[in-house]
């Protein structure tokens, strides 16, 4: 039976629901080896899906776990998800402000994979901050504070769990329907009736052109009408990094920094202020443009600041205890010029090389290195200028500065 469903989508064949569910539910049983879900893997990736098939197979995805509901109290609870790309700090920034506005944010996020952290690494760089929350304490703290980001649950898509980690391994990650499956049920199974994807495009994403990720935002709102779920998705670039610092601990001191006003312009402000009013906007059912304003003055009154201290130290953290490395080493410009690119997939790779991110699922993380950029992409430079400060653990030597800052 197995083989025979593989050869069907190797033929580019369309597959039936009962087949998906016989290979996949099989596949989570364990009764469906790796190597055979790998090639039927690669035959999705090739030969892609259609519409029906995701739909069925996003079903079987939210059917393999449990479904969470936490929407007992309020109607307009809200949740994001990004795609993920060299210094998104989005979360940190943003939940906080939707919080203040009123409206329950409940986020399961991910450890990383890849060049960064992931929101949780990101939040498990302050001391004492818990990240592993039962349901009940999820209940719990909404009710209490109307805020709360907790790593996924074991029973939450236990499907997407085992499959991620082997298209990880097999070149598979980058097809659309299997990221448009795994996000989407994990988004239905955590119950949110209001859903807003921040849709990363660039080198630094995993999403490389504008027309996959228009391809990929019309898949996901078709799901979500499905589950009547609101589903909003924006696209935002990602060929140069989000804001200045890169690395754990570094990105929750910017997200401090944008939160307390110390940052007041920049990309990294236009992308919060868009993505939280979109929030803010989706669940109250107000313009964006009301919502904007309001996520002006939750800002501008320090409300949005003093929700992200309350939440912080509801989970047990301590942002006075945050520690970045004492050893730094300076980047600085090689020629006379303005600065066209900082190329944000390249500085990814720097990121993971002084181990801010993790290469293998069970890589440790340290959360004191990274990067801050000192120049911002159109700068002029003059030779020998400071471009960017490296927190490291141990020296390296930089071979490809010219790939990583492009000065012309
Ligand atoms: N993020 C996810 O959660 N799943 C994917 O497949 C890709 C990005």
């Amino acid at each position: 039976m197995i083989l025979d469903i593989i050869n069907k989508k190797r033929l580019g064949e369309e597959l039936e629901y009962k087949e998906l569910d016989y290979a996949f539910s099989n596949y989570l049983k364990g009764k469906v080896p790796d190597y055979q879900m790998s090639a039927l893997l690669m035959a999705i990736c090739i030969n892609d899906m259609t519409d029906e098939e995701v739909f069925s197979l996003t079903k079987i995805f939210v059917d393999s776990g449990d479904i969470l509901d936490f929407n007992t109290e309020k109607e307009d609870s809200v949740d994001k998800h990004s795609t993920g790309g060299i210094g998104d700090k989005t979360s940190l920034i943003i939940a906080p402000i939707v919080a203040a506005a009123g409206i329950d944010v409940i986020k399961m996020s991910g450890r990383g994979l890849g060049y960064t952290g992931g929101t949780i690494d990101k939040l498990e760089s302050i001391p004492g901050f818990k990240v592993d929350l039962t349901e009940k304490e999820i209940k719990k703290q909404i009710k209490d504070i109307g805020i709360v980001i907790s790593s996924q649950t074991n029973t939450l898509v236990p499907l997407d769990k085992l499959i991620y980690s082997l298209r990880d391994v097999t070149a598979t990650v980058s097809s659309i329907p299997l990221i448009a499956v795994s996000i989407m049920s994990k988004k239905i199974a955590s119950g949110s009736k209001n859903i807003v994807i921040d849709l990363k495009v660039g080198n630094g994403a995993l999403i490389q052109t504008t027309k996959e990720a228009k391809r990929l935002e019309n898949l996901m709102i078709k799901i979500g009408k499905i589950y009547h779920r609101n589903v909003r998705v924006i696209i935002n670039d990602m060929n140069t990094p989000l804001g200045n610092n890169i690395g754990n601990a570094l990105e929750v001191i910017e997200a401090i920094n944008v939160l307390n006003k110390t940052i007041k312009e920049g990309h990294l402000i236009d992308v919060c202020y868009d993505l939280a009013s979109e929030m803010i906007s989706l669940s109250k059912k107000i313009s964006k443009a009301k919502a904007l304003v309001e996520v002006d003055l939750l800002i501008e009154t320090n409300k949005a600041y003093e929700k992200f201290i309350e939440w912080i130290t509801y989970q047990g953290g301590d942002i006075n205890k945050l520690k970045i490395s004492n050893k730094v080493k300076k980047i600085r410009s090689y020629k006379t010029g303005q600065l066209t690119k900082i190329d944000a997939l390249e500085i990814g790779k720097l990121s993971l090389e002084i181990g801010a991110g993790r290469k293998q699922k069970d890589d440790k993380i340290n959360y004191k290195v990274g990067i801050v950029l000192h120049k911002k992409q159109m700068d002029k430079v003059k030779k020998g200028e400071l471009l960017a400060e490296l927190y490291i653990k141990d020296d390296i030597k930089i071979k490809n500065i010219k790939d990583i800052f492009i000065i012309n």
